[in-house]
């Protein structure tokens, strides 16, 4: 069940595994971007997971409040502003409906559709969200459905961001704002959030 505590861990999680992956992440970045996605979302989510050791959290909304706050503040790029309004609307979202994690994540990506206009198949963490969402909504999410959505990104060609300047030269590579979005989502599978 989506609460403070399973909130605060996924987001926790998520921080942890961005940490251990941060080279990972660059050397994607790096084949179609500038490669600094790693060590944009590294700072960002370390701070993140400052703030949420601090605790004191009485709602979720304040949880993804506080999660977005420190993103934006210390992600550059294009990844910063768009995690950033994910969480933002994520939060306004679970102050309507505390433990619908369907329609929280989807707020989410309405956030991220909102600011970056990115549609599906352009090669962008939406499409990971968007399997995800789908796959919330029908309830079944799984490791399996997270990883072919990343893996999906290789054969596309990018129209958005960064990497849509190499245009033809972008296929062939993973998209690293889809693996970083991977990570998010294994680590909702990870904790207690979708569990009772
Ligand atoms: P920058 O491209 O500014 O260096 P990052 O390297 O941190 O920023 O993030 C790049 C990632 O941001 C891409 O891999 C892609 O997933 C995501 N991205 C870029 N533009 C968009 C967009 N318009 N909509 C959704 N995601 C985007
Ligand atoms: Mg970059």
């Amino acid at each position: 069940m989506l609460t403070v505590d399973t909130a605060v861990d996924w987001l926790k999680t998520f921080a942890a595994q961005v940490e251990e992956q941060k080279a990972y992440l660059s050397d994607l970045d790096s084949a179609i971007g500038d490669g600094d996605h790693g060590s944009n979302m590294a700072r960002g989510t370390k701070a993140m997971a400052e703030k949420l050791e601090e605790g004191g959290f009485k709602t979720v909304q304040d949880v993804f409040k506080t999660a977005a706050m420190a993103l934006l503040s210390k992600i550059g790029g294009a990844s910063g502003p768009l995690y950033g309004s994910a969480l933002i609307a994520m939060a306004k979202q679970a102050g309507e409906t505390e433990t619908d994690v369907a329609g929280i994540v989807k707020a989410g990506l309405a956030g991220i559709q909102k600011r970056g206009k990115a549609e599906r198949g352009e090669k962008t963490m939406v499409d990971v969200w968007i399997p995800v969402c789908e796959a919330l909504d029908s309830g079944n999410l799984s490791k399996e459905v997270i990883q072919s959505a990343v893996a999906r990104t290789k054969d596309m060609k990018a129209t958005k961001g960064r990497a849509s300047y190499l245009g033809e030269r972008s296929v062939g590579h993973l998209d690293p704002g889809a693996v970083s979005s991977g990570y998010l989502f294994e680590a909702l599978l990870k904790g207690g959030v979708l569990h009772a």
